[in-house]
């Protein structure tokens, strides 16, 4: 056998050897001895050995003649790849010679000019390449190569991320006349500045390309960096049998990513039933369902498709992206038993999946188990981010654990080098105002580096509520409506500061600032999974089919709980309204949504944990209550309210009454 090897990986050039493989030469001796044998035409084993990734044994074959006469037309584009594989940039322009001197170019062999073009652009040799394409005739070039070579150098263009070269080729094309196809915009539109993409997709709809599958897919994702409105659609003028998966998972993190989690669910299930066309959920698809489901607390639907991966996917905890969004999901909604087995049986954890775990203990309050945890992580070897101190700072402020918070957030320079952000500064004055400091976070904020935005602002306005503190709150609320002068919630949470003091004309002075900006309060609603089905509740809702018995619940609840707090525990109607706290005459209104969302779960189930999603935080009153009536009735609430989670068990909440 060894004497019919040809010689082993000859240099291109003298100045250029290519490396051998010793350690691979023997085995790669003995499969090309067999290609040598073989009864393929020298051209198509040239081309074989290249698709095959065997680039030398390639160039080697080249190198080493042909039985058969030139042009050797099906050889050379192969072996331009291989020189472009091998980062041999004087391989290529020997080709390039040798095409020219045997007349395959400047036009006529649409294979090699393309083959010569994206590989000159990926080797970064883009003049090389512009000169290639200057040097061909327009008029005896036939069309298709021409759009080719434009697409190759385009594409070549994009890959070195000059999209002003790329849109001054795509001009050129156009002015003279060339076509373009689905393979041209589908490098164009995502190297595009945002303004441009309508007017490439006009261009597209135009030429008939637009509703391509692929050109359809690629629209919808570009849009979606800027919102789902236009992605959505782009996904709705395509016809029905022509959306395959990239387009459900494009459309699907559109909305998911957007904030628009309701809708994400809502295609999810058209993709599901027949709408999908048999379209089955990949990771990709699921990784965005179940943030749409954590956001929104939409248990039934996440443990459906806990399940679907259990059922159809079972390598799934391999996938760390996948097993990152179920913990998330778990954690977010009320189920951490199942987040952390699931970390557990994780071969491999990435950062992602510690701070979603600590995050998931931070919101239930157990802030000892946060730290633990991170504490793990960071002797693991791993080093945290900015995320992940988010996680373990908010963690800490949910507990109380004024010192430990301290503690990390001066850690964060010293001992991880990461410069705090707004978000961390948050966190702070969150953890500091809870606790009662609130001269200190005053003081933390005036010595930020950066201009404190809403978040801080409203942090510290909401440790005034809790603490009743007219003054700093006032100053709060000027900086906070000047940073974010629509978000009703700060104008309540004055308003609720000044009620608290009893200054009601100061109260009816924000009201009318409100009524002034033409703000209305965001309505609070709540709501509980039901046999795979959500029941949602507004403050003073009477449409749900059980009204009746709801409210007659709520009524007998109420008394009780008056009597068995000595009446400390008012009633809520007639004295407050939904995100209010007001004392002043207002009729009998009110009935907060979670108290008919718990009613709800009391009326339509036995003895099993009672989980309420709520958009609003908890007002005291139904705090209260809720704790009440959870050793009254001896049941488990668990309220997940905009901040965090509350377990309400036995007549207490695991808050802890900070929140
Ligand atoms: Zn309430
Ligand atoms: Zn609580």
């Amino acid at each position: 056998m060894v004497e019919h090897l040809p010689p082993p990986h000859l240099p291109m050039t003298a100045t250029e050897p290519l490396k051998s493989v010793p350690t691979a030469a023997v085995a790669a001796a003995a499969a090309f001895a067999d290609d040598a044998n073989s009864t393929e035409p020298w051209s198509a084993r040239v081309r074989s050995l290249t698709r095959l990734g065997r680039h030398r044994d390639a160039l080697a074959l080249l190198r080493d003649g042909d039985p058969s006469p030139p042009p050797h037309a099906l050889a050379l584009p192969a072996t331009v790849i291989s020189c472009a594989a091998l980062s041999l940039p004087s391989g290529v322009s020997q080709i390039h010679a040798l095409g020219s001197k045997r007349g395959l170019l400047p036009s006529s062999d649409a294979y090699l000019v393309s083959a010569l073009l994206s590989s000159y652009s990926r080797l970064g040799l883009l003049p090389c390449a512009h000169q290639l394409l200057d040097e061909m005739p327009l008029a005896s070039t036939p069309p298709a190569t021409l759009c080719t070579a434009f697409n190759s150098l385009i594409s070549g263009c994009a890959l070195h991320a000059l999209p002003a070269a790329c849109f001054a080729l795509f001009r050129r094309m156009r002015v003279a006349g060339v076509r373009f196809d689905a393979v041209t915009l589908l490098t164009l539109v995502p190297a595009a500045p945002p303004s441009v993409v309508p007017q490439l997709h006009a261009l597209a709809a135009r030429a008939g390309l637009a509703a391509e599958t692929s050109v359809a897919n690629c629209l919808i994702s570009v849009y979606a960096r800027r919102g789902a409105a236009l992605a959505r659609q782009v996904f709705d003028e395509m016809p029905a049998a022509s959306r395959d998966l990239v387009s459900w998972n494009a459309v699907l993190s559109a909305h998911s990513q957007n904030g628009l989690a309701v809708d994400a669910l809502d295609l999810y299930s058209r993709m599901r039933g027949c709408d999908g066309h048999g379209v089955e959920p990949d990771a990709v698809t699921l990784v965005s369902v179940l943030s749409s489901c954590a956001h929104l607390g939409a248990r039934s639907v996440g443990l459906g498709v806990e399940r679907y991966m259990r059922g159809k996917l079972p390598g799934f905890r391999t996938n760390v992206q996948l097993c990152n969004a179920l913990i998330n999901f778990y954690a977010r909604c009320g189920c951490l038993p199942q987040a952390q087995q699931l970390f557990n049986e994780m071969p491999r954890k990435s950062i992602v999946s510690w701070t979603a775990l600590i995050t998931g203990y931070g919101m239930h309050g157990h802030g000892e188990v946060a730290i633990n945890l991170f504490q793990t992580m960071v002797s693991e070897g791993i080093r945290p981010d900015n995320v992940a101190m988010v996680g373990l700072l908010s963690a800490c402020s949910h507990a109380g654990m004024y010192d430990e918070g301290r503690k990390y957030f001066s850690a964060m320079e010293s001992a991880y080098q990461l410069r705090p952000t707004l978000e961390h500064y948050t966190c702070m004055v969150d953890l500091l105002g809870r606790a009662g400091r609130l001269k200190e976070a005053r003081e933390l904020i005036s010595s930020m580096p950066m201009p404190a935005d809403g978040a801080v602002w409203g942090a510290l306005l909401g440790a005034c509520k809790i603490h009743k503190n007219v003054e700093i709150g006032e100053e709060a609320f000027e900086h906070v409506i000047e940073v974010e002068p629509t978000n009703v919630g700060y104008y309540v949470l004055m308003a609720n500061i000044y009620t608290d003091t009893g200054q009601l004309d100061c109260v009816v002075r924000v009201r009318a600032m409100m009524r002034e900006r033409g703000l209305k309060k965001e309505p609070g609603c709540s709501y509980v999974e039901h046999k795979g089905r959500v029941h949602l509740f507004m403050a003073d809702d009477h449409s749900h089919p059980q009204a009746k018995r709801i409210y007659e619940l709520v009524l007998k609840l109420e008394q009780m709980v008056k009597e068995k707090t000595d009446g400390t525990v008012g009633i809520q109607g007639g004295r407050m309204i939904e995100g209010h706290s007001e004392k002043t005459a207002v009729p009998l209104i009110g009935f907060h949504s979670e108290k008919l969302a718990v009613a709800f779960g009391m009326l339509n189930t036995v003895g099993s944990e009672i989980a309420v999603i709520k958009n609003l935080r908890v007002c005291g009153n139904c705090h209260s209550f809720l704790k009440t009536v959870s050793a009254i009735a001896n049941r488990v609430f668990l309220v997940r309210d905009a901040s965090r989670f509350h377990r309400f068990e036995d007549g207490a909440c695991s808050c802890k009454d900070y929140w």
